[in-house]
């Protein structure tokens, strides 16, 4: 796959964080790390990097709903692809609809010719190439190869040192097709000489877009590239070849979307057909491998396995307790069925009697408290202390509850935060010191040598 290491290093930050119990500020903190470790990788200029990530982190942290995934990876979905520009395809407004393709020496010019006739083709256009690297004789040879291997018709002169003479030379032929693609000659830099040439044969030919071809393992440098093309002649589009064989795609890509140079086509292979047209959404969609994300939504979804418990049930005895856990405890509720089920599953406390009773969580109360919570903003949720009179009114409105159930929740959070401590500085604490144990790795370790786990 194209930018392989850019996506699994994106796929696999997003797999660690969907798979987290708790998304608290930590864990996007960390989250927004690994994207941008991802992004720099791939070469993506690192002013940009971190404009992205910010915006990314910024609306994961106001986002209201913030405990739900599947808002996140729409976050990094909706960012990533406007990050990405928006994409821009060819309509052939006229007949013949003219393109030629300008670049620098072995960007993938004769090679793009061959795979863009070859794809307008395959449309239903009736299409040619234009042989206008007059430079070196073998340019025209290589062209007609390349021709041949799309089935499209090939026009050029080996003989002919005057790319604007070719143009006019096979001007009756190349006229009754709906589509004719010119093929220029490159430099080894931008100059004088190239800019001639491309205005010389441009008066002649008159295209209707100029597209340049930049290749990707230049990396983010394409911006510079693509910027002094576009101030030196008018360049209608980019297509990014070789993207296929390069770890700097990324960079080449991006750099082009703040260029203002719309992408159209992407080099993917040496094949004739491997060529995709554009569409940041697609892109992204595939970089991200978005089927395997909701697929593990899902999952994660239904299942809570016994080291989220256990993540759950360290953050119990650590004493932090707020919110976020409480929603994660809700929902746990609602799969497992009960309080006391669900404690059962974390080490050490499986056997202790806890004042359930006091506790009075019915399914109703679920799922009222679990909107309310979503209608909080992160900090509320990390630092439940804050909810004031104003805070608690704004939560009932907000949620379509009442200010009597917004108070019935921090009451029920109040009861299992005690609750908590209880157990922290009582039994389990005494049981360990007296036991020797210092930790609960230790304590598991103990309960699985004596076959109780
Ligand atoms: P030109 O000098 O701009 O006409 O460049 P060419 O079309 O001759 O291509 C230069 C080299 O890049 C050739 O060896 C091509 O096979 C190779 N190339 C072009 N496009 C791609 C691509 O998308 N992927 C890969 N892997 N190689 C490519
Ligand atoms: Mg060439």
């Amino acid at each position: 796959m194209v930018l392989d290491n850019l996506g699994s290093a994106l796929r696999s930050s997003m797999k660690k964080l969907v798979s987290k119990v708790l998304i608290d500020k930590k864990a996007v903190d960390e989250f927004i790390k690994d994207i941008q470790k991802a992004l720099i990788s791939a070469d993506v200029d690192v002013k940009l990097v971190f404009e992205l990530t910010k915006k990314i982190k910024d609306r994961i942290l106001e986002d209201k709903s913030f405990s739900k995934k599947e808002q996140i990876i729409r976050i990094v979905y909706e960012e990533l692809v406007s990050f990405l520009g928006t994409g821009s395809s060819i309509s052939f407004k006229k007949k013949p609809y003219k393109i030629l393709l300008v670049g620098l020496f072995g960007s993938g010019k004769t090679t793009t010719a061959g795979k863009l006739g070859l794809k307008i083709k395959k449309k239903g256009y009736k299409t040619c190439l234009l042989a206008l690297d007059t430079y070196r004789a073998a340019a025209v040879k290589q062209l007609k190869q390349v021709g041949k291997g799309a089935g499209v018709t090939v026009y050029g002169s080996e003989k002919e040192k005057k790319a604007k003479k070719v143009v006019k030379d096979f001007k009756d032929d190349w006229a009754k097709f709906d589509v004719v693609i010119g093929d220029s000659a490159g430099r080894d830099a931008l100059d004088k000489s190239l800019i001639k040439e491309v205005k010389d044969i441009s008066k002649e030919f008159k295209p209707d877009e100029v597209l340049l071809v930049i290749p990707a393992d230049i990396g983010q440098s394409a911006r510079k590239q693509a910027e002094a093309f576009k101030e030196a002649l008018k360049i209608n589009g980019v297509i990014i070849s070789k993207l296929d064989s390069t770890a700097k795609g990324g960079g080449a890509l991006t750099a082009c979307a703040v260029s203002g140079a719309p992408v159209k086509f992407v080099g993917v292979g040496e094949g004739v057909s491997d060529l995709e047209s554009f569409k940041p959404e697609n892109f992204v969609s595939r970089l991200l491998g978005m089927g395997d994300l909701e697929t593990l939504l899902e999952k994660a979804r239904e299942e809570l396995d016994e080291d989220k418990m256990k993540e759950v049930g360290e953050r119990f005895l650590s004493g932090k307790f707020n919110f976020l856990d409480l929603y994660e405890q809700l929902s746990a509720m609602g799969k497992l069925g009960s309080m006391s089920k669900l404690l059962s599953f974390i080490p050490g406390i499986g056997g202790m009697k806890l004042p359930m009773d006091k506790l009075n969580i019915q399914e109703e109360n679920v799922k009222k408290f679990k909107v309310i919570m979503d209608s909080m903003t992160l900090a509320e949720l990390e630092e439940p202390k804050t909810l004031n009179r104003s805070r608690i009114e704004r939560l009932a409105k907000g949620s379509g509850t009442s200010v009597g159930d917004v108070r019935e929740l921090i009451k029920q959070y109040n009861t299992m935060k005690n609750m908590m401590k209880k157990m922290q500085g009582g039994n389990l604490k005494k049981m360990m010191k007296k036991l020797g144990i210092k930790d609960m790795k230790a304590l598991e370790d103990m309960a699985s040598g004596m076959g109780l786990q």
